[in-house]
């Protein structure tokens, strides 16, 4: 097993964007792993691509250390969730400003095929953009959630794998601010640019804070996030 090597959970979001460039900077040698599970927002599968691409022209140590890129096909997850939505959970979860297409337990099927990926291809550190701290309702982005998977997925394939969550405790300002200390104004632009967090799939005007509808909670999110960080530099 390389030791210094880690495996991204890369969506071409926001946070996974950040993720990457946290393990970029850390790590000798990085891959990434997106899942395609039939979500509607596909443009953020088309972003990863651009990214990757941009990270590693952006910092040439960065693209010395950037290995394979691998797409895993979970289709089965669209089968959940679409019978999730004719049941009334579905519809509660909404009313807590999760999207219909809320899958439960959606990180931990990600989190264990990525870690069968990591053990095929030697990697030690699997690194998720999963957050606590405005964790909109997720319980499978809580730090123990993580934790407990961490000690399961050693146990079932006897390894010594380290999950690492680098914005478990910090909000989407910090979140920014983390992106400027690792890749400076170039990094932060392209996060704005070409990340895609929005939950219906707008593409849409850009806003100061990048492309979205403006609307949905992601957006909501988002844009505070970028409003606070903007704030506390101009102040
Ligand atoms: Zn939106």
């Amino acid at each position: 097993m390389k030791h210094s090597g880690a495996l991204v959970l890369f969506s071409g979001g926001q946070d996974s964007t950040t993720c990457l460039a946290w393990a970029l900077d850390r790590f000798e040698h990085v891959e990434t792993v997106g899942f395609d599970y039939g979500q509607r927002h596909r443009v953020e599968l088309d972003c990863r691509e651009t990214l990757r691409n941009a990270m590693a022209d952006l910092n040439p140590a960065w693209g010395a250390r950037l290995g394979e890129d691998h797409t895993v096909e979970l289709g089965a997850i669209a089968q959940v969730a679409q019978s999730a939505l004719t049941q009334d959970v579905a519809i509660e979860m909404a009313e807590d400003g999760l999207p219909n297409t809320f899958v439960p337990g959606r990180n931990l099927i990600f989190l264990a095929f990525a870690a069968a990926l990591a053990y095929r291809r030697g990697l030690k550190h699997i690194v998720g953009g999963m957050c606590e701290t405005d964790f909109s309702g997720y319980p499978d982005c809580r730090d123990d959630t993580v934790k407990a998977m961490q000690v399961a997925l050693n146990l079932g394939m006897n390894q010594r794998f380290v999950l690492e969550t680098p914005l478990m405790w910090i909000d989407k300002a910090q979140t920014w601010r983390l992106a400027e200390a690792l890749g400076g104004h170039a990094l932060v632009e392209l996060i704005k640019r070409e990340t895609h967090t929005c939950y219906v799939g707008e593409r849409g005007a850009p806003h100061a804070w990048g492309h979205g509808c403006g609307v949905c909670p992601a957006c909501q999110l988002r844009a505070d996030g970028f409003a606070r960080y903007a704030a506390a530099k101009s102040g």
